[in-house]
């Protein structure tokens, strides 16, 4: 655990805080913002972060595809970690959101 010296306070960063949710049990970015009271896309901003520096305490972010709910279309390949907007096969807009879990 980093603390940070400008703040000298033994208290859990965001960071480690999601780490630690995400540790024990998967969570949307929603669910995850709601836990926190933080804003979803602050949620994205902190994930994008924890997915790069996790490598180096040999531990992982695995993302759960998000999956449209209308064709089941699952998007496997995507680099991003938000929802998407639309599917790409049949154009549903009913997806559901990825889950995040740290391992
Ligand atoms: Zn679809």
């Amino acid at each position: 655990m980093n603390y940070d010296p400008e703040k000298g306070s033994p208290r859990l960063t965001i960071r480690q805080q999601i780490i630690a949710l995400l540790s024990r049990e998967q969570h949307s970015a929603l669910g995850l913002s709601m836990a926190l009271k933080i804003r979803e896309k602050e949620v994205y901003d902190h994930l994008s972060h924890i997915r790069r520096s996790l490598t180096s305490q040999k531990k992982k972010l695995h993302v759960k595809p998000a999956q449209c709910l209308e064709c089941l279309h699952v998007f496997e390949d995507r680099a991003r970690l938000t929802t998407p907007g639309k599917c790409p096969r049949c154009k549903g807009t009913h997806i559901e959101d990825p889950k995040y879990r740290v391992i």
